[in-house]
């Protein structure tokens, strides 16, 4: 686990070394091995100088997050604390020089080993990244960042690595200060060794006597204004929902007015309460270890051998269909464009070059990376260029009759046992597959807009859909790089079904007569990227209105009109506010400056003399998706708790922070959560009722998550 080995020259080499694994994890078993190697080299007094490094690819790519979410107790979090922070002191205060070769990616709790060395050099490996990602998994840095990252490199410096929590390459992260030198990966060892050669005095500048923190304390103008911003930006980001980001703010607040020791014991403090709270549990088991299955493909049906693709296809070259083609040529396949003209797939071909120019332009690609790329996209309008296409996405317009057009026509070209997946974002894919000779080979892959930026895929799966099907498209979303939720044919399916609900709960509220400003403030102080009457004018409100038409042709006497119908009916026709793309909604879009609600709302949809408080408004807002997801899970459209919440938080940005809808009526616990539901209900309307399943949940004390960090 850890390798050791002491020379004749006096220098100790502490490798960590995680054998068969394939990622050196800090863990409850590693940490003790490596505390063992500290002490031995310590005590050794034929031991002059250390160097700490790896024997894997990377150096320590964080704390294994499995075993962290399962700490319950705030006693063992802070004592687990407590000992790393003695190991890392005793590393400081020994009077032998620590010096860090950094081979790999130093994250997390790797990188917090590396800051307790005396000096730390790096590798120049393109892909080797460097920081302090805990916030992003709702945690703080528990191994002493917060205190020696201020003392190093004063709060205005420090904090943005900490808040942001941004994965720097080798070069940014010495410019950052977080690394002092970088080499090339063949001159690392020697470098180490040549630093400890010049004889470097063993001690931490917060160890001399006189020492200040760099810029000043925290009543110096620089470190005053830095938290001043620090907090106010971080709450404008957050809305007061990430404990773990005003934990970092106090932990360098108060840390840098005492000595290391006490300000790395308040760090621990701080750990122990933001680990064990709900916030890093819900967000640690959606965005890991959700997450983490789900790229694993641990509901793929099991006995289908696995599928590689070299050559498929997208029909249709529109916004998705270029982004979805990109996605693929991408991942090396070679990607035929189909659309009606050759000009329209070509255009479609450029929309996609557009977006890798963008990454070359931010270093995340070379030029020539980006012409090979293109270069894999055939556009066409010739259904016969399909021909060896192992899998087909199709994205024309959304419209039953042109989709079974292209259905057959492509099938034509197509072998036998090649899928075929529809992008509809709206349509039941089990009448859809009516236009296909082969149902068993379809089914729905509904990507996501900006393809190349949103992570998800909800896979449907058909009433005909065969599970070898399932099990190769699975394949493909893996192969493109995106993660995978599978669900069952439903209007809606799951995602757009929730989705529409936090929307029409917007309108709903407005045509109560609650203020405009409240609804979309309410909305994002609950968590939500954007307020319900914002992403409508995105989504489009026409658009909406024709789904709804389509709907409601679809399902005749069953219809019953959605919540605030009448505010997509009076903005679609008399108000004549489309959306977005049309310059008008819920919203004006001047040429220049910044949208504002349309004043002539006021009129239109009269305010009530009495307004509802922001935080009854956030729990309509977040409730009505909640019960909806429990209502999927319930109607067997979704089949995992698990793909649930990763499905919101990727998909449509639920609220990380509370881990998903599923895991926030855990949080609340279900009784407690049902009995609000019957409160809103009584309200609003039946929308807000709870399923049964979850009146049964509740009565019998359950959960939807057994444990804290369980795979549901
Ligand atoms: P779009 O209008 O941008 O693109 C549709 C493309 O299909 C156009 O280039 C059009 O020329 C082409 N096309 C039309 N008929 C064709 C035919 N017979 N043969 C070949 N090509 C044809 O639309 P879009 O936004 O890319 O949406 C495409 C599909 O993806 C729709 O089913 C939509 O519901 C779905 N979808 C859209 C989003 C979104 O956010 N826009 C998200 C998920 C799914």
């Amino acid at each position: 686990m850890i390798d050791f080995e002491a020379g004749p020259d006096g220098i100790a080499v502490i490798a960590w070394n995680a054998g068969a694994r394939a990622a050196n994890l800090l863990d409850r078993e590693s940490l003790a091995a490596f505390e063992a190697a500290v002490d031995r080299a310590v005590g050794d007094a034929a031991v002059r100088g250390v160097v700490v490094t790896s024997a894997k690819e990377d150096f320590v790519a964080g704390a294994d997050l499995a075993q962290l979410a399962a700490v319950d107790d705030p006693r063992e979090a802070f004592e687990a604390a407590m000992r790393f922070h003695a190991l890392t002191r005793r590393m400081e205060t020994c009077g032998k020089p620590f010096v860090a070769a950094l081979n790999g990616s130093a994250l997390g709790g790797g990188m917090e080993i590396a800051l307790a060395c005396h000096h730390r050099i790096a590798a120049a490996v393109p892909r080797a990244r460097f920081g302090q990602p805990e916030a992003t998994l709702g945690l703080i840095p528990g191994g002493g960042a917060t205190q020696r990252l201020v003392r190093m490199l004063g709060a205005r410096r420090a904090l943005p690595l900490m808040l942001e929590g941004r994965r720097l390459d080798a070069e940014a992260a010495r410019r950052a200060g977080l690394i002092d030198d970088v080499v090339a990966a063949d001159a690392l060892a020697g470098a180490a060794r040549a630093w400890l050669a010049g004889k470097p005095e063993p001690r931490r500048p917060w160890d001399k006597r006189g020492f200040a923190v760099p810029g000043g304390g925290p009543w110096s103008p620089a470190a005053g204004q830095a938290l001043i911003a620090g907090n106010a930006l971080s709450h404008a980001r957050t809305r007061g929902n990430h404990p773990a980001v005003q934990a970092i703010l106090s932990c360098v607040y108060e840390g840098m007015q005492v000595g290391i020791d006490t300000g790395l014991r308040i760090e621990a403090r701080w750990f122990a309460h933001v680990l064990t709270g709900p916030v890093a549990k819900n967000t640690i088991r959606t965005l890991f270890v959700h997450r983490g299955a789900a790229n694993r493909l641990a509901r793929r049906p099991r006995g289908v051998p696995r599928a590689d693709f070299d050559r498929v296809g997208v029909l249709g070259a529109g916004m998705m269909g270029a982004g979805i083609a990109g996605a693929a040529a991408g991942a090396g396949l070679e990607t035929v464009l189909l659309d009606t003209s050759a000009e329209l797939a070509a255009r479609g071909r450029e929309r996609a070059g557009a977006v890798l120019a963008a990454r070359v332009e931010r270093g995340r690609m070379t030029a020539a990376e980006r012409d090979e790329t293109l270069a894999r996209i055939v556009p066409t309008a010739d259904y016969a260029a399909l021909a060896g296409c192992a899998l087909v996405v199709e994205a024309v317009f959304e419209d039953r009759a042109v989709k079974a057009e292209v259905t057959a026509r492509a099938e034509a070209a197509l072998a036998d046992d090649a899928i075929f997946a529809t992008n509809t974002s709206t349509l039941p894919v089990s009448g859809l597959a009516g236009a296909s000779a082969r149902p068993a080979n379809f089914l729905g892959l509904h990507f996501f807009s900006p393809v190349e930026r949103m992570p998800l895929v909800e896979i449907i799966r058909g009433r005909a859909t065969a599970a070898a099907t399932l099990a190769r498209a699975m394949d493909f979303v893996r192969r493109i790089g995106k993660t995978p939720i599978v669900v069952n044919d439903s209007r809606g399916f799951y995602t757009s079904r929730v989705f529409g609900t936090y929307v029409r709960e917007g309108f709903a509220m407005l045509s109560e007569g609650v203020g405009p400003a409240l609804i979309e403030n309410a909305g994002r102080m609950a968590g939500m990227a954007v307020g319900p009457l914002a992403v409508a004018d995105e989504v489009s409100l026409a658009l909406m209105h024709a789904v709804s038409r389509q709907t409601r042709k679809d399902l005749g006497e069953g219809w019953r009109a959605p919540p605030g119908e009448d505010v997509l009916e009076a903005m679609v026709g008399r108000l004549g506010r489309p959306g977005r793309k049309a310059g008008k909604g819920f919203y004006d879009y001047p040429a220049a400056g910044r949208k504002r609600l349309w004043p002539g709302l006021a009129e239109a949809f009269p305010k009530a003399a009495e307004q509802p408080g922001a935080a009854e408004v956030e729990r309509r807002l977040l409730t009505v998706q909640a019960v909806e997801t429990a209502r999927c899970l319930e109607e067997g459209v979704l089949e995992s708790a698990a793909d649930g919440d990763l499905g919101a938080v990727l998909g449509w940005g639920f609220p990380a922070f509370t881990g998903g809808p599923l895991a926030l009526i855990d949080t609340a616990g279900a009784a407690a959560f049902c009995a609000e539901c019957d409160r809103l209900a009584q309200a609003h309307g039946a929308r807000f009722s709870a399923p049964d399943s979850l009146r049964a949940m509740a009565a019998r004390g359950g959960r939807f998550h057994e444990t804290p960090a369980n795979a549901g």
